[in-house]
């Protein structure tokens, strides 16, 4: 079999203006990076604002096992064979992070047949979007202790700088450090860390600013230390925005890349689906709203945390109206929730799916609260066996009232998503029975945010919180902060926050950690149970098996 970066490899590209004039991008939009990526002006996307926009189509998942269950080949395969039936239809992804590259989970350009191309670039250095974003955020650092250094007019209390350091990497060495050390002429030491750049508040930002001004006025806003007597200080009084906007100011047009099937592909910006809000940047699914008629996106992790995100941040902030959710299934992943092992997981076990259907019928029932109509893919894994996939249809049909189909598009590109592509153009051409609506207003009390979702959409009982978190939150509200949506960071491995309560439960306490405002982002952070920023690289991480062959070429990375 061969791999994803073989199978990549494999297909001719396209010249990338012939892939953008699909979208009727003229030649002169376009700010090329090789013969295969491009940045579309964004001067030029200012002009589309008076357009009809596209239909938007959420691709979400069930509580997923760590290795994934396809929601971005999914959206590959899903877009690709939009277009195979006539759409004109683009994709919307978010950009790989180098940490997991090099980690256990390898690239983020899907799999199979179902990927986006230049394969090798995307999952790398890309367009520099990273480093951009890298660089924004440690000036920011440098210009905090260095306006410390000369003297501290802000009255900044060493011990509550909030800002730390950032690096695309997987770097456990450098979750807490000291800064400053070595004398008189380096500064004041003190406590510091890094945070991978993925989980910064710039990158959060980024993804949610409209444009330039308002990129820049929500760098201002972020919170970045405490004065003495607990007064914030902001990225602007530091006066670092407008320096910042300068370093993303090429980064934030969205880039344009295509799929193996030659369709057009946006991939942009990354932020953490944990303490951020994990899509891709309104900017870009803005851009392919215009452009296209059908636009395919992706969020982050379970539809529990990624569409809950996308519906009560994304959306609500950005204005976008979504038409349609698929909700990615595996066979082998409602075994796990069925009570199934790992080893035992490529056995048949019809018992265990029909168990395990309950995740996946929770989910249906929770993207239906947002108004949203869904069909569910079962993404086929060459295990699966077809009494496991008839159950699941069955199951689909009768206790969830959606259809399900299956898919696939890892083996065969869009060949295997035509049928869903088909049932997805029978819900965006059908008249909508219930409007997309937020799942809280922006007036609710932030802890009455948290018990919504937590009630509503994991079946909690209740959430704890204790009196400093309480009195946290109060002040947020008392600060203005009160309006904003909540940004839940949580296992991904279950609707509790217990990671090993698998498949349905009900009746658990969501437990309040810690809160963290992110003014810039404009949300608060929620965080229950432990929340790596800094992730480590596993024992053998897959960058022992990534190298250039003989040829030059990349080997290794998947
Ligand atoms: P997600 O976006 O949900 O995290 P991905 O689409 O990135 O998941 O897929 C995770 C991994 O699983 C990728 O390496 C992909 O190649 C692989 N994969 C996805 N679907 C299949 C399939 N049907 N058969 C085998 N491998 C698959
Ligand atoms: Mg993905």
């Amino acid at each position: 079999m061969m791999s994803d970066i073989e199978v990549a490899r494999s297909v001719t590209m396209k010249p990338i203006s012939e892939v953008a004039s699909r979208l009727g991008i003229p030649d002169e939009a376009l700010n090329n990076y090789g013969k295969h990526i491009a940045k579309v002006d964004n001067a030029y996307l200012a002009t589309l604002a008076d357009k009809p926009k596209g239909k938007l189509v959420l691709v979400t998942a069930i509580t997923p096992t760590p290795a994934g269950e396809g929601k971005t080949t999914t959206t590959v395969g899903l877009g690709d064979a939009l277009n195979r039936i006539g759409k004109r239809a683009a994709i919307c992804l978010r950009e790989p992070s180098l940490g997991p590259c090099f980690g256990v989970k390898g690239g983020a350009a899907g799999g199979g047949w179902a990927q986006v191309v230049p394969m090798e670039a995307i999952n790398l250095h890309f367009t520099g979007d990273f480093h951009a974003i890298t660089s924004a955020h440690n000036l920011l650092a440098a210009m905090i202790d260095n306006h410390i250094y000369w003297g501290n007019d802000l009255g900044i209390d060493t011990r509550r700088v909030a800002w730390r350091r950032a690096i695309d990497m997987n770097d456990r060495s450098l979750r807490q450090i000291t800064s400053s050390l070595g004398g008189v002429s380096n500064g004041f030491a003190r406590e510091d860390g890094f945070d991978i750049t993925v989980a910064s508040e710039v990158m959060a930002v980024f993804c949610l600013a409209k444009d330039y001004t308002d990129l820049e006025a929500r760098l201002a806003k972020i919170v970045v230390a405490e004065t003495r007597d607990r007064k914030p200080v902001t990225a602007g009084d530091i006066g670092a925005a407008p320096a910042m906007t300068v370093l993303l100011k090429d980064a934030l047009a969205p880039n344009l890349v295509q799929t193996l099937e030659g369709n057009p592909a946006f991939v942009h910006g990354g932020p953490f689906a944990n303490i951020a809000h994990g899509c891709n940047s309104v900017s870009a699914t803005q851009a392919a709203l215009r452009l296209a008629d059908v636009v395919v996106t992706e969020a982050g992790f379970g539809a529990d945390l990624g569409a809950e995100k996308f519906f009560d941040i994304k959306c609500r902030k950005a204005g976008l109206e979504p038409d349609a959710a698929v909700i990615v299934a595996t066979i082998r992943a409602l075994k796990m929730h069925g009570g199934i092992g790992k080893a035992d997981l490529s056995k048949e076990n019809v018992a265990a799916v029909e168990e395990g259907f309950a995740n996946l019928a929770r989910h249906i029932e929770n993207v239906a609260k947002f108004g949203v109509p869904s069909v569910v893919c079962i993404n086929k894994f060459v295990t699966d066996t077809d009494a496991e996939i008839e159950t699941v249809i069955r199951l689909c049909k009768e206790q969830a009232g959606v259809d399900a189909v299956l898919c696939t598009h890892w083996a065969d590109g869009s060949k295997g998503t035509e049928e869903l592509a088909r049932k997805v153009e029978a819900i965006l051409d059908a008249p909508r029975a219930t409007p997309f609506t937020t799942l809280y207003p922006d007036d609710m009390p932030l802890l009455k945010k948290v018990e919504t979702i937590a009630k509503e959409l994991y079946r909690a009982s209740a959430v704890s919180a204790d009196a400093k978190v309480r009195k946290q939150l109060a002040d947020y509200e008392a600060a203005g902060f009160g309006h904003v949506p909540v940004c839940i960071a949580k296992t991904q491995s279950s609707f509790s926050a217990d990671p090993n309560a698998k498949n349905a439960p009900t009746g658990h306490v969501l437990p309040i950690r810690e809160v963290r405002l992110s003014a810039g982002a404009e949300f608060v952070i929620v965080i229950c149970g432990d929340i790596m920023t800094m992730p480590g690289l596993p024992k053998v991480p897959s960058a022992l098996h990534i190298r250039l062959d003989a040829n030059g070429e990349i080997e290794g990375l998947s």
